[in-house]
């Protein structure tokens, strides 16, 4: 069986196509600039050099038949025929309340989709575009939604309600959603696999930390708290997000910057977090070069991010009533052992305690933990894309 994953933006599209008999992929790229000048497919064929190929791309279509055309191509491509592709899996960033599941697309699920629209503006709708795009392609080939808010689904109210008055939750759905649950539940069920015990039976803390960075309390297998909220804007600084703060400065920024509240979004979003502190780049290897070089604003950066951790690891420990494994993962968790070892240091005390030697190591799944601590830290790299093939195989293997 072999799976096309696709993960669809606005003016790009990402694919692996993995043989799941062995989840291996075989081949991957990104068809990018879609609907701009100079747009161009980079494609790869297992480990291979990837090639480029510039390509005009007026829209997901084309794109989505450029992706085909090299998967079946005689040189670049893996297969004979699109036949071999057994079914697609998409990424979807927002389910709102009504999937708390992968779920199979048909034309209710896109009807409800675009309900869910006003709650995901940016992300959904070009989500939405690649999956009628696949249709239109492949019309004969079972394709399923992976969405991003799923795993979230099972936290309790107690920690997805915001305490605003109860009727916006009714009317306008203001709640907590969280993001990034392929992920935080992928590398949950891999923690528990590495420790050898069911995840029913494990709290877990699983911090995925990239350019867009959350935390997610996994109790029992199940999500019951995390730090995104009602958009991908709340909790953790990140790149260029706040994560939170006061609500207050809302209004007090607009007042004082002279602008409206679209901008001070944009503030929010696109030049905070680690750009806003630093001054220098949203880039966590950029910013840690130069703390290096004794850049205070750029070391404060770091400090802020890592203290943040910590307390989520602290806050969700108290939470779930205790804690038996800490995960990293994500392009910081999982490359960083210095900002690892900066956000675990003083968690001694709840039984946390990570090797250095172990720390060191790079690139695959690991305890870094001494091997006398009570909690388990591991090292874990995301695989959002094979979840979602394996959810995509799950749900089409009949
Ligand atoms: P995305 O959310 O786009 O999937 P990633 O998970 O790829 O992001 O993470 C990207 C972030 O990881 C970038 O900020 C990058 O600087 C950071 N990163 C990658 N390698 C390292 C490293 N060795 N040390 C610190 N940060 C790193």
């Amino acid at each position: 069986m072999n799976i096309l994953v696709i993960n669809c933006g606005s003016s790009s599209l990402k694919y692996q196509f993995i043989n799941m008999d062995t989840e291996t992929v075989l081949a991957k790229g990104l068809c990018d600039r879609i609907g701009l000048e100079k747009s161009f497919v980079k494609h790869g064929k297992g480990d291979e050099q990837p090639i480029v190929v510039n390509k005009d791309l007026p829209d997901h279509k084309v794109a989505i038949s450029s992706v085909i055309g090299l998967l079946t191509d005689s040189v670049h491509g893996v297969i004979g025929d699109m036949s071999e592709i057994s079914a697609v899996g998409h990424r979807v960033v927002h389910g709102a309340e009504k999937f708390s599941e992968s779920k199979v697309i048909n034309g209710e699920v896109i009807a409800v989709l675009k309900e869910c629209i006003e709650l995901a503006p940016l992300h959904n709708p070009p989500n939405i575009t690649g999956i009628e795009a696949c249709i239109h392609i492949m019309p004969e080939t079972p394709m399923v939604a992976v969405f991003d808010t799923a795993f979230h689904q099972t936290m309790p109210a107690h920690s997805f309600m915001y305490a605003l008055p109860y009727d916006y939750y009714i009317k306008y759905k203001i709640r907590r959603y969280g993001f990034h649950g392929t992920s935080h539940r992928y590398v949950a069920e891999r923690a528990a696999a590495l420790m050898g015990k069911p995840i029913s039976e494990l709290k877990i803390v699983t911090c995925h930390l990239g350019n867009g960075s959350s935390i997610c309390a996994v109790d029992g297998g199940k999500s019951v708290d995390t730090s995104m909220g009602f958009t991908p804007l709340e909790g953790l600084m990140m790149g260029t997000r706040s994560g939170s703060v006061d609500p207050a400065l809302v209004a007090y920024i607009a007042d004082k910057e002279g602008v409206d509240l679209k901008a001070v979004g944009d503030v929010l979003n696109k030049k905070s977090g680690v750009l806003g502190i630093s001054g220098l780049s949203s880039d966590f290897r950029d910013v840690l070069e130069k703390a290096g070089q004794g850049n205070e604003r750029a070391r404060l950066a770091m400090d802020i991010f890592c203290y943040q951790v910590k307390k989520y690891i602290g806050q969700y420990a108290a939470a779930m009533g205790g804690l038996d494994i800490v995960v990293f993962t994500a392009g910081i968790g999982e490359n960083n052992n210095s900002l690892r070892k900066q956000m675990v240091t003083g968690l001694e005390f709840m039984g946390i305690a990570i090797d250095n030697a172990k720390n060191a190591v790079r690139g695959e799944e690991i305890d870094i933990s001494t091997e006398d601590a009570r909690v388990r830290t591991m090292v874990i790299p995301t695989n959002e894309e094979l979840a979602i093939a394996r959810e995509t195989a799950r749900l089409t293997s009949y």
